[in-house]
């Protein structure tokens, strides 16, 4: 057997990556499904288009590549966090769409729950900040509004599941209701410390324990794909939400080790080791793995606006044609002329915590040019990314070796370097870049013995590039300082023109 099978359920498409044993590609497929939008700030998905789709592209890379299914050794799921599904255990209908991590509809729920001051119970034991973003309070919302849900519940009726535990229900033919750890400590009723779901949680959110998925290893073998499906009986052997994952396939296994996803947003995770880190900045805990019985941890930042700002310069502005032309043309100024972009377009996150920052172009003068600009704008990338490096090291106390990175905008080799210059250590870009999907084929791998161990993992994660800071720490400390003054320029703009 010669392949590992990753799928990997994201927010806009499902896609299927068929990984070899030296932990290259051999083939993708990839379908985007329809994004269901009720009312302004609800974001819903149909479970049963997740599930067809992700099927779809499944079988498909499998017949592109020329691979049958007794030659995949194992498949592994990573998938979009926090977006809660409830179904008919007998008939395995969802009730309701799945509500999506970015949908808001419950953010009146968690006001009053901070309001009751739950907030240092909730942190001390899910790691979490009470927020609409994970799946706690929507589950609650769908027993409260979809009739009957209630008693059905009470009844066992009903099933909850992330969406790996509604793939891997599907998978199984109604027989496997489970979820990894990584998972359920995005949920918000998940204790991290005992590695149960917890009473006081559940109560708090007046949720059933008769919903809940048996909560796993994220690398072990939880059950066979149903051979109705066509796609044999494969073990289905590893799991772990997306950014988790993307961890796991950058082989950030110690504790300090980092990577950050530049996407539309981006998402910084630390590996914290073996013990939860608690955090002061309002960074979240979250649990990144775990395997053989050994927890490992992480802290966890995310940007808003990262390659969202160079979209903004393409769509809004449009002074460039294509993302990756922001390059060329952000290089041909040696700096940024003194201009800082802070693009607080829907408020600031970690740590700011500012939902009244507004985007602000600071130090223009009449020699700005769009060059400028568009430096600044990577820059900015980069500054936000460094605030939450430095928040994690105030929580987690551990010294930054080196940043691993992935997504679309770690293509950009000045933003690269801009970031290793303020970081003061290396940025380190792996050849392959799909590390979300390489990290889910890695955990299943692991548990069926198609890989070893880490560690030989380790030895073939192999380097594209490498970008060695090249600016002096007084000068990366003076532009991080400046940075900040812009930062605050930007933040509470939207509160004084509300008033
Ligand atoms: P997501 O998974 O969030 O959709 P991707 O990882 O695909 O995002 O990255 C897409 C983002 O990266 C877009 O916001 C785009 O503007 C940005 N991007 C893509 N290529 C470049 C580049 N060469 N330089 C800077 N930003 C880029």
């Amino acid at each position: 057997m010669s392949y590992i099978l990753a799928l990997d359920q994201g927010t806009t498409s499902s896609r299927a990556i068929l990984f070899t044993r030296d932990g290259t590609i051999a083939g993708v497929a990839q379908r985007e499904y329809t994004q269901i939008f009720p009312k302004p700030g609800w974001v819903e998905h149909d479970p049963l288009e997740i599930w067809s789709s992700q099927m779809a592209v499944a079988t498909e890379v499998l017949g592109r590549a020329q691979v049958t299914p007794r030659e995949v050794a194992a498949v592994g799921i990573t998938n979009q966090r926090e977006t809660a599904i409830i179904w008919d255990r007998a008939t395995g209908q969802p009730i309701h769409n799945a509500i999506v991590w970015q949908d808001r509809r419950t953010a009146d729920i968690c006001e009053r729950l901070r309001a009751d001051g739950h907030e240092t119970m909730v942190r001390e034991r899910s790691g979490l900040v009470i927020d609409a973003y994970f799946s706690g309070s929507k589950i609650r919302w769908l027993l409260d509004h979809v009739p009957d849900a209630r008693a059905r519940a009470a009844r066992g009726e009903l099933a909850f599941g992330t969406v790996d535990s509604w793939l891997v229900w599907q998978l199984t033919g109604g027989r496997v209701h489970i979820t990894d750890v990584s998972n359920a400590s995005r949920t918000m009723l998940f204790n991290i410390n005992t590695m149960q779901w917890d009473e006081q949680l559940l109560r708090m959110l007046d949720i059933p324990d008769s919903l809940l998925p048996e909560v796993r290893d994220s690398s072990e073998v939880y059950g066979h794909v149903s051979t109705t499906l066509g796609l044999g009986d494969v073990p289905i052997a590893g799991i772990a939400g997306d950014q988790q994952a993307a961890l796991f396939g950058q082989l950030c296994t110690a504790p300090g080790m980092s990577k950050n996803t530049y996407g539309t947003g981006c998402f910084l995770l630390q590996n914290t080791g073996t013990a939860p880190a608690l955090s002061e900045s309002n960074l979240v805990s979250t649990v990144a793995w775990r395997i053989s019985g050994r927890t490992e941890y992480a802290l966890e930042g995310s940007v808003f606006i990262g390659g969202a700002v160079v979209q903004w310069l393409r769509d809004g502005l449009k002074i460039i044609d294509s993302a990756p032309a922001i390059e060329a043309l952000a290089a041909s100024v040696p700096d940024s002329g003194g201009v800082y972009f802070v693009p607080a377009f829907t408020g600031l996150g970690a740590p700011y915590w500012d939902p009244h920052a507004r985007g602000t172009i600071a130090g223009l003068t009449r020699g700005t040019t769009t060059a400028h600009i568009a430096r600044a704008a990577l820059e900015s990338i980069a500054f936000q990314v460094a605030d939450i490096l430095d928040a994690i090291h105030d929580d987690s106390g551990i010294a930054l070796r080196e940043l691993r990175v992935d997504g679309g905008a770690a293509a950009n080799n000045l933003l690269l370097q801009f970031q290793a210059d303020l970081l003061g250590v290396p940025v380190v870009r792996p050849v392959v870049t799909e590390t979300t999907a390489l990290g889910a084929a890695y955990l299943a791998g692991l548990a069926v013995g198609f890989w070893s161990s880490t560690d030989g993992l380790a030895s073939q994660w192999q380097v594209d590039r490498r970008f060695e800071p090249q600016m002096s720490r007084d000068q990366a400390e003076a532009l991080i300082n400046r940075w900040g003054e812009a930062v605050d320029l930007a933040m509470g703009w939207a509160r004084e023109t509300d008033a």
